[in-house]
C-alpha cells in the first residue's frame, strides 16, 4: 500500500473467499479457535454445538483474523508514516511531532481519530483505497488536531493550508465518513 502511489490497494480479502473447516474436538473443551491456512479457515470448535453456532464463530473468528491480517498489510511499509511527515514538512513546516500513526479497523464511520495528548493518529483502513488526495486531506485533518484538539477556527484555519480540504470533505461525506465530527478527543 502507498499513501503516494498510484495504485489502491486491494479491499483484502473477505469470509466468502475462505473455505471453512470445521475441526470437532471430542475433549471437554470449551474453547474455540480459528486459523487462517492458505484459503481456508479451519475452526476449532467443541463437539455438540449447532450449525448455526458453528458458522457464527466461523464468522466471527474469521473475521477478527481478516482484519489483522489486512492491518498487518497496511501497515508494514510505513508509508502512512512517511506521508505525514512529508505533509508536516508541507504545510505546518516540520514543526508536528507524531508519535505514532497508523491504520486501524475499527473506526466504525469515521475516517480518523487523534489523541494530542499522547500524539497518536489513526486511520481508517477504508481511507487507504481512497484517491491520494483525499487521504492526504484525511491526513492534514488529523495533524491539525495535534495543535488544535476542537474543531475551531484556528483548527480550520490549519486544516485548510491543504488546497483540497473542502473537496475532500466533499468526498468523505458523500461516502458517509464526514459527518462534521471524526473520532478526535476534542475537548482533551
Ligand atoms: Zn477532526
Amino acid at each position: 500500500m502507498a499513501v503516494g502511489g498510484a495504485g489502491a490497494p486491494e479491499s483484502g480479502r473477505s469470509l466468502a473467499d475462505l473455505e471453512i473447516e470445521f475441526v470437532r474436538s471430542s475433549r471437554r473443551r470449551r474453547t474455540v479457535s480459528a486459523r487462517v491456512q492458505g484459503n481456508r479457515l479451519i475452526v476449532q470448535v467443541p463437539a455438540g454445538l449447532a450449525p448455526s453456532e458453528e458458522q457464527e464463530w466461523a464468522e466471527r473468528l474469521g473475521s477478527r483474523i481478516l482484519r489483522a491480517q489486512r492491518r498487518r498489510t497496511l501497515n508494514s511499509d510505513r508509508d502512512l508514516e512517511r506521508r505525514a511527515q512529508e505533509l508536516n514538512a508541507r504545510y505546518f513546516a516540520g514543526r508536528l511531532r507524531v508519535a505514532d500513526i497508523r491504520y486501524v479497523t475499527n473506526q466504525n464511520g469515521r475516517f480518523g481519530s487523534c489523541s494530542p495528548g499522547r500524539a497518536t493518529i489513526r486511520i481508517a483502513d477504508r481511507v487507504a483505497a481512497m484517491p491520494t488526495w483525499v487521504r492526504d486531506a484525511v491526513l492534514v485533518h488529523e495533524l491539525a488536531h495535534l495543535e488544535e484538539a476542537n474543531h475551531s477556527a484556528r483548527f480550520w484555519k490549519l486544516a485548510n493550508a491543504y488546497p483540497l480540504m473542502e473537496r475532500a470533505r466533499g468526498y468523505l461525506m458523500a461516502v458517509g465518513l464526514d459527518d462534521g465530527s471524526d473520532g478526535s478527543d476534542g475537548a482533551e
